[in-house]
């Protein structure tokens, strides 16, 4: 390894500083990056640099080792698989570029759409299907008698990743138990659907109404009344969806 002259050295690119001392020709060539000065070529030596056609030539004129090339891949009868034989030739690609093709077929895309009817609909006057896995807005559930159905359990408040249900509970006559709290802060909620997932008697669930926005914080903090209103409003679609996905719970 030599370093060249300073003067000449300025504005060269520092892969060219360290040269190999070689004869001038192949200096030159070095010079003009026709073979390849990694430090692969320089363990075999200046003279064993093999191009891609396996020609022990010294200069690259495809991969510089034969490892770098593509393996060439093989059929059943052991026949080389070329894998642009049937793709465009050059005079196909002449003529597409020439003729403006592409071009002409973007513009037939746009013509046939403009006939099609449209994909988007007027919401909120028209409304797109929902999953009866939709889940929207939180309810509490009550049996036909009128009875909660909730038996404090507080499996939902011990699962719900966000910590967003708050229970307190008493006893019943019967030695059953009962909530006498009932919280969901909404704004905490991330609608993941552990809760209902969890619930031994499908209490609380997640209804597929998604639109209850609010102008203030405190109206997205729900308490008991307002989860069972929810879920006496909307016990008949919560019924119809439970009974389409219970074969799938
Ligand atoms: S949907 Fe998830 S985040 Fe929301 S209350 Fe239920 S468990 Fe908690
Ligand atoms: S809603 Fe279901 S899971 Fe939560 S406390 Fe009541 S019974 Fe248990």
């Amino acid at each position: 390894m030599s370093f060249a002259r300073p003067r000449v050295l300025m504005g060269l690119q520092p892969r060219i500083l360290f040269t190999p001392r070689t004869s001038s020709i192949r200096a030159a060539i070095l010079a003009r990056r026709l073979v390849s000065t990694s430090n692969a070529q320089h363990a075999q030596g200046p003279s064993t640099a093999v191009s891609h056609d396996g020609l022990s030539s010294g200069i690259r004129t495809g991969y510089s080792h034969p490892s770098e090339a593509p393996a060439p891949v093989f059929d059943a009868q052991g026949k080389e698989v070329n894998p642009y034989k049937d793709g465009p030739t050059a005079l196909d690609k002449a003529v597409h570029l020439f003729f403006f093709t592409e071009i002409l077929r973007g513009m037939w895309i746009v013509l046939e759409n403009f006939f099609r009817p449209p994909y988007t609909i007027m919401y909120p006057f028209e409304k797109g299907p929902l999953s009866p896995r939709f889940r929207g807005e939180h309810a509490l559930r009550r049996y036909p008698s009128g009875e909660e159905r909730c038996i404090a359990c507080k499996l939902c408040e011990a699962i719900c990743p966000a910590q967003a249900i708050t229970i307190e509970s008493e006893a019943r006559l019967d030695g059953s138990r009962k909530t006498t709290k009932y919280d969901i802060d909404m704004t905490k909620c991330i609608y993941c659907g552990f809760c209902q997932e969890a619930c031994p008697v499908d209490a609380i669930v997640e209804t597929q109404n998604q639109e209850f926005s609010t102008e203030t914080r405190e109206e997205l903090l729900y308490n008991k009344e307002k989860l069972l209103a929810n879920g006496d409003r909307a016990e008949a679609e919560i019924a119809a969806n439970l009974h389409s996905d219970h074969v799938y719970r």
